[in-house]
């Protein structure tokens, strides 16, 4: 269905404070007509994202007035002519890449390092004569969106798409760190440290992947039961007085093969060069300020580690987006037990409230009722 009028329902971020965004009645499209490539889509759900939480606090030194929200999923509305990857009606995930599709980058495999997909400033939505940026390529707490053909991968319409949101961003995120980064083999041992919506997906990976051990550390004890159903085989409260690095070095004897900082926290990525063994991984998912810099001791690095920033778990969307809902429709991935609540676009300040306080997975935030 076309909507009636070009007046759209969505948030907008004015600042950099929580209270700073505002729901407004009155966001329009900037350019209705569709480009030849380009594709409407209706948003039915968006989860609350911790990066969403830091886009709110400015961390990703966004430009504003902005439309915040990044992890989506919706159905297709209308497609520009030249259109051919997906049709009215399919049920879509949105990938924050809007990249290309024919530079080096994409061609080998690395559509997140196309130079389009990257930090690529633009501003599709307008409130009265006041042009929006969007967030991450989409900007998705709003009923509709414009984008790229390469952003919408297409799923079964039998998936909810309350599930299906997260696997745009908190799903792809921990799991494509363990299959496109690290490249976990079966029998490889692993520390998760953060067990919220991203690490429970590390978690489900490395078990997916044949690990022998997954050491899920957080500082809330209620996720400990959250991160055994996810396929954690032992947890750690971090609690005041314990000493993770000694924990796991203890629990594996040299430390793991692959060390998952899932927090965004400089000081426990630096702590997992040390609780990893010469010549693991260290994978960097969680995002700290993005001005933020990293103090670790070089003689840990110089044994043969590898120090990984990933953006986005690595995600190749179109591969990576189907392999993953085909996972979920086979009842091999778990994401219907990530969505902890959903509300309206104005329940964003509870799902940040939810985050803050760690203990609930994922609020997802439906724009059309
Ligand atoms: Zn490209
Ligand atoms: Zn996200």
């Amino acid at each position: 269905m076309l909507r009636d009028t070009n007046e759209m329902q969505g948030l907008i971020l004015e600042g950099t404070t929580e209270d700073s965004v505002r729901l407004s009645d009155d966001i329009s499209h900037s350019n209705t007509d569709l480009a030849p490539r380009q594709v409407r889509v209706e948003i039915k759900a968006a989860g609350v994202c911790g990066s969403d939480l830091s886009c709110v606090h400015g961390k990703y030194y966004m430009p504003t007035p902005l439309v915040p929200g990044h992890e989506a999923a919706g159905v297709v509305v209308e497609v520009g002519a030249a259109v051919t990857y997906c049709a009215v009606g399919d049920h879509v995930i949105l990938s924050t890449f809007s990249n290309c599709g024919h530079c080096s980058d994409c061609e080998s495999g690395n559509p997140g390092n196309c130079a389009v997909s990257m930090g690529n400033l633009t501003q599709p939505y307008s409130e009265g004569d006041q042009a929006l940026y969007n967030f991450a390529g989409i900007g998705a707490f709003v009923q509709e969106t414009i984008v790229s053909e390469n952003q919408c991968i297409p799923i079964p319409a039998e998936m909810p798409l309350t599930s299906a949101a997260l696997i745009g961003c908190g799903v792809m995120t921990g799991t494509g760190a363990v299959f496109n980064r690290a490249n976990l083999q079966i029998g490889d041992t692993c520390v998760v440290i953060g067990a919220g919506g991203v690490g429970l997906n590390v978690i489900q990976a490395a078990k997916l992947c044949g690990a022998s051990q997954i050491i899920a550390v957080d500082r809330i004890p209620e996720k400990e039961a959250f991160a055994t159903d996810f396929g954690a085989t032992d947890f750690i409260l971090a609690d005041e007085g314990v000493d993770v690095i000694q924990e796991v070095i203890k629990m594996t004897g040299r430390g793991v093969d692959h060390a998952f900082e899932v927090v965004g926290s400089t000081k426990l990525l630096a702590d997992c060069l040390t609780m990893t063994r010469p010549g693991g991984n260290i994978c960097a998912v969680g995002v700290p300020d993005l001005t933020a810099e990293v103090t670790y001791g070089f003689q840990q690095l110089h044994q043969n580690k590898n120090l990984m920033g990933i953006r986005a778990g690595g995600a190749r969307p179109r591969k990576d987006f189907p392999m993953l809902a085909d996972l979920y429709m086979k009842g091999k991935l778990k994401l219907d037990e990530l969505v902890s609540n959903t509300a309206g676009l104005d329940g964003l300040q509870g799902a940040f409230d939810a985050i803050k306080e760690g203990k609930e997975a994922r609020t997802v935030l439906l724009p059309n009722g």
